[in-house]
């Protein structure tokens, strides 16, 4: 039975004291849940943030990181800071990070490493564009970001990976793919990593939808039998939203 996993991904929003009012809020409007809850919020606001969800069942997450422990890599951190904060999931190859930052499958490959062997979750973020699913790449897209930022893992590492499929032309377009579209995605995933590890390992990751997941349409995309959370960007914004989808995944 694969648990599921409900994200939020703030992105560049929020200041500290905006970051802890939400929390204060979550908390106090958080449904009973059986999801793992995670809330991935700017570097500046973790500290504060682990500290404030202490004893509850909300996790704290980076954004991004940085594939090395230490060194002359002005304005980056790392993998050991994150971990001494108590932050314990990082979103690794997200597609705003591919596309404007040029991260490549390569680099996103050293981050997945570098989070495991410090013991931080990495939901590792997978997508087509719009133009890649219209000419047909879907698969093979999948297949290159797949193959590319989880080489050179053991099937065993696979259980400290969550996958986030995330089509980049439903990510804050407001336009979500469609349940058949989310799970016949979620499909394909499976496939390749079966192909990579096994079937075991392909049948156990946890892998979650994002692009313009929301109250209204959560309950339905987590419905489907592949669907085993959501990355959740705008509607992660305020806990009113956000505990809807929470709610949702039951
Ligand atoms: C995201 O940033 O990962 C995301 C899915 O954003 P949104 O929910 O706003 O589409």
């Amino acid at each position: 039975m694969r648990q599921y996993i409900i994200a939020g991904n703030w992105k560049m929003n929020k200041t500290n004291r905006e970051a802890l009012e939400f929390i204060t809020e979550l908390k106090a409007i958080m449904p009973a849940t059986k999801a793992q809850v995670v809330v991935c919020a700017p570097f500046t606001a973790l500290s504060d943030l682990v500290k404030a969800t202490e004893g509850s069942n909300i996790a704290i997450g980076a954004e991004n990181m940085s594939s090395k422990d230490s060194g002359a890599f002005t304005g980056e951190i790392s993998p050991l800071m994150l971990k001494d904060l108590g932050v314990k999931y990082v979103i690794l190859g997200h597609s705003e990070r591919r596309e404007i930052f040029k991260e490549t499958d390569a680099c996103i490959n050293a981050k997945v490493k570098a989070a495991i062997t410090h013991g931080l979750t990495p939901l590792f973020c997978i997508g087509e564009t719009l133009t890649q699913r219209e000419a047909g790449h879907l698969v093979s897209v999948l297949k290159t970001q797949i193959n590319g930022g989880l080489e050179g893992l053991m099937a065993d590492d696979m259980k400290k990976v969550v996958i986030a499929y995330e089509p980049v032309w439903a990510i804050g377009t407001g336009v979500t793919a469609t349940t058949a579209q989310a799970d016949e995605a979620h499909v394909v995933v499976r496939n390749i990593v079966s192909a990579m590890f096994n079937a075991s390992v392909a049948a156990n990751v946890q892998i979650q939808y994002g692009g313009s997941m929301n109250a209204a349409n959560a309950e339905e995309l987590l419905g489907k039998e592949n669907v085993d959370g959501g990355l959740i960007g705008g509607a992660s914004l305020k806990a009113a939203d956000f505990v809807k989808i929470i709610a949702a995944a039951k």
